[in-house]
């Protein structure tokens, strides 16, 4: 379905918790009380899933908090998959519980998932995350690898002061493993942490640090916010996700659902369309209704104007 500014709206990113075995600093509070008592259901989640793709919305992402800590989130991707239009369901997390879960997930139809990781550093991972292993996400990457997941894409926040250090080193790992790093811009949301300026630096500093990337262009990867480049023999690619820097509102394809069930019809907007409760052709309406209030652009997003989403981004998704 196209959205008023004839955007084709395809894919819906399901949060299906808000609960996190880890803490990034970017992302959610440290003391942060999860609040699962108010999560959809598995039922109410399929339910909006066949609603979703009825309107020909045919990608999802399933995404948090952290998907792999919610109870039977297996089964709710194995029914989401089994759903008549849904092409595909993708997962982001952060790879600590794929080690034992990879390969119960492929069969359930997940085939690729994107891993945050940030650092490449044991003491710097634990610091970012508040208290971290990086070694289970390592091992949660190599599982995937071994269940046959692919691409395997790693998402890094870049943060100035923190990790702009190891671009070099991040990017070289698509030379050395079939891995995509995507750089992605920091993002000044929720009521967190207070980063001083010089930590939001926008993705042209890693074309500035690792000069030889070259531009691609892939069609199979059209989500419509990711630049990808290749290093020269790269077996992997690099992908620059600019939020701040470089608008891409013009090609989103997207709608969010939140584990408390309202639709945001942006990222960075503080609309929201409670959807708990409804079914059949009101589910249906306001569905309608998030594609058709999808602003053209989002506000301006910088050190000093933060996004105007009233929620801090373990409560969307990413
Ligand atoms: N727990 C999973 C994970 O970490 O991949 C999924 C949820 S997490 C909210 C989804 C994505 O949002 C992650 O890649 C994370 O790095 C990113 N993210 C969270 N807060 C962010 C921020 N303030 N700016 C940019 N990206 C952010
Ligand atoms: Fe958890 Fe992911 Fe947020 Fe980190 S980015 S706190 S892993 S939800």
């Amino acid at each position: 379905m196209k959205d008023s500014f004839g955007r084709e709206i395809n894919y819906l990113r399901i949060s299906v918790t808000e609960d996190c075995n880890h803490r990034c600093v970017y992302c959610m509070p440290a003391d942060a009380v999860p609040r699962s008592w108010n999560a959809l259901k598995d039922d109410d989640i399929v339910e909006i899933v066949e609603a979703a793709a009825s309107l020909g919305i045919t990608k999802f992402r399933i995404t948090g908090g952290e998907p792999l800590v919610r109870p039977g989130i297996v089964d709710l991707c194995a029914r989401i998959h089994d759903v008549k239009g849904v092409e595909e369901v993708t997962m982001t997390t952060n790879g600590t519980r794929l080690k034992e879960m990879a390969a119960d997930l492929k069969a359930a139809g997940i085939n690729r998932v994107n891993i945050s990781l940030d650092t490449l550093d044991e003491k710097k991972f634990r610091q970012i995350t508040r208290g971290g292993d990086i070694n289970a996400v390592l091992d949660g990457m190599n599982a995937a690898f071994e269940a046959g997941m692919s691409p395997i894409k790693l998402n890094t926040v870049l943060i100035g002061g923190f990790n702009d250090d190891e671009i070099f080193k991040l990017a070289e790992l698509t030379r050395s493993c079939p891995v995509d790093v995507r750089f992605i811009e920091l993002m000044p949301i929720g009521d967190i942490h207070q980063f001083p300026e010089r930590a939001y630096i926008p993705c042209s500093v890693v074309l500035e640090k690792v000069p030889e990337l070259v531009r691609i262009n892939d069609k199979n990867d059209s989500n419509g916010v990711t630049r990808l480049y290749k290093l020269n023999n790269g077996r992997g690619r690099v992908g620059l996700i600019s939020p701040l820097s470089c608008d891409f509102c013009g090609s989103c394809n997207r709608l969010r659902l939140t584990a408390d069930g309202c639709l945001k019809p942006c990222l960075h907007s503080f609309e929201e369309i409670h959807i708990k409760g409804l079914h059949g052709s009101e589910l249906q309406w306001a569905l309608k209704l998030a594609i058709a209030h999808k602003p053209k652009a989002h506000a301006a997003l910088s050190a000093t104007e933060r996004s105007q989403a009233r929620r801090d981004m373990n409560r969307i998704g990413g």
